[in-house]
């Protein structure tokens, strides 16, 4: 019996189609089981087709198709989403847009590239005329552009430019709808907001106009500090230090650098760190940092050595839960908005040894603020619940990764542009479904 999968599959000839059950299972999740939460809420969803357009006509092709059969569509980039932004609660089919890695231009300041891009593989581009993107993930190496458009925020740069929302971090879209008969719409300046981190809710996007940051030549630096709140003093110094050239500022309260394997040598024994990418021609300044604040540098890497090992990107961001996950299973996180030391400060002494804090500085609103991905064993929801609500209740600002519904995670509020345009580019509510909230009730009530 020929299946409406068979059918759909027959339709888009000519596209290439994953229908092998172990591979459909693999493109059908991402790493939502950082989160003991969503690892029971979504580890058997699964999509029933997935396709890897190379175009952006085989891209309409597909979404004509699937308003015709009605059935779901999910788009997926690399899957390193920690949140089953990709994941297809209701199956259906998902658009793999990694075989779309063209980059159009690239020219000083600027470049537009197609959404299938991996990050590392634009910068190798890009710094051969001595730019670079201006924010990137820790799965640089091999996330897409497009899903950390649609997924991601935050990451090594932003202690420069701020979060991916952030007036100017995206130029322009190319977006492809779900209508009867889809068509390609553009949005520049402003309006790309209707489809920055929608989760693939409202439009497939098969351009970017992205701004690029001069590339410097970066070190890559760890520093070692006795108590942990002068690590973290030490970070908003050198955040605030405007006359010295960062990409990342990156702090670990001990035991999380016993989870760093492949660092142990650079690493002593309770310590506290502060894993840094600093221009290495501002070595000097830096160091007279250091010794202000009493700390020990155990490695140092020029920008050469660096581009040849495991950058030490790969221990911070939420690699730092990857990483104290393969010690100890149990390990989760949270994601929070401490705005200030001294709410760090309040956090470190309240939870002590339940919560270890890891912290990330990133330019806020014009100023350079702490962010925390806090480490701690998973006990109960009730507890974590607990956890979240203190953090709240004393200011901080939490973006639970607990969650997979777009609204709950980061601003709390529904959005009610990108909903207004998702009505207007999918009015089947065939993307991704289940995860907008603001679509949900919307079609409920
Ligand atoms: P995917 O996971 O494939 O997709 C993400 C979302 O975007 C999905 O909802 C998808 O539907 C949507 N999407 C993808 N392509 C399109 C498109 N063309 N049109 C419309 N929607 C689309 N994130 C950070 O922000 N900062 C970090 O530092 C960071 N560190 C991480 C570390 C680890 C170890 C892991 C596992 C994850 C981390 N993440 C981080 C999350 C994630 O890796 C990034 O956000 C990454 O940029 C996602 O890219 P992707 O290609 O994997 O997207």
């Amino acid at each position: 019996t020929t299946t409406i999968w068979d059918t759909i599959a027959a339709e888009l000839n000519g596209i290439e189609i994953i229908t092998d059950p172990t591979q459909l299972a693999k493109l059908s999740l991402d790493y939502y089981h950082f989160s003991p939460i969503l690892e029971a809420q979504l580890k058997d969803k699964r999509g029933n087709l997935v396709v890897r357009p190379a175009t952006e006509a085989e891209v309409m092709q597909v979404a004509k198709t699937c308003v015709k059969h009605k059935v779901p569509l999910t788009v997926r980039g690399a899957g390193t989403g920690n949140y089953g932004q990709c994941i297809p609660l209701e199956g259906g089919v998902i658009l793999d847009t990694t075989k779309m890695n063209q980059i159009r231009w690239i020219k000083p300041g600027l470049a537009c590239v197609e959404p299938g891009v991996r990050m590392a593989a634009f910068d190798k581009q890009a710094r051969e005329i001595g730019w670079e993107l201006r924010m990137a993930p820790s799965t640089y190496r091999t996330a897409t552009i497009g899903g950390f458009i649609g997924g991601g925020s935050v990451g090594m740069g932003s202690i420069t430019y701020g979060q991916l929302r952030d007036r100017g971090n995206l130029r322009a879209l190319r977006v492809v709808t779900l209508e009867d008969e889809p068509r390609v719409i553009q949005l520049r300046g402003d309006e790309v907001q209707k489809v920055n981190h929608a989760y693939g809710t409202n439009g497939i996007i098969t351009e970017l106009e992205i701004p690029l940051a001069p590339a410097y030549p970066w070190a890559e630096i760890i520093v070692a500090f006795d108590e942990f709140m002068t690590a973290a003093q030490f970070g908003q110094a050198l955040s605030d230090s405007d006359g010295i050239v960062k990409k990342m500022v990156s702090i670990h309260a001990w035991p999380i650098p016993s989870y760093f394997a492949a660092l142990q040598s650079y690493l002593p024994q309770g310590k506290h760190c502060a894993l840094l990418m600093v221009s290495e021609t501002d070595l000097e300044p830096l160091q007279e940092l250091v010794r202000e604040y009493g700390g020990e540098i155990t490695y140092n890497k020029t920008a050469q050595e660096a581009s040849k090992g495991t950058s030490i990107l790969e221990f911070t961001w939420n690699h730092t839960t990857l990483h104290a996950r393969s010690v100890d299973p149990n390990l989760t996180y949270l994601q929070t908005f401490y705005f200030t030391l001294d709410r760090v400060e309040h956090m470190y002494h309240h939870f002590g040894d339940e919560l270890a804090i890891h912290l990330e500085f990133l330019r806020f609103g014009g100023k350079a603020i702490p962010a925390g991905l806090q480490l701690f064993r998973f006990t109960t929801e009730e507890r974590l619940n607990e956890i979240i609500r203190y953090h709240e209740e004393n200011g901080t600002g939490i973006a639970n990764p607990h969650t997979y519904i777009l609204e709950d995670g980061g601003r709390k509020t529904i959005d009610p542009e990108q909903l207004a345009f998702k009505k207007l580019v999918d009015p089947y509510g065939l993307m991704n479904p289940g995860k907008m909230r603001a679509w949900s009730q919307m079609t409920n009530d």
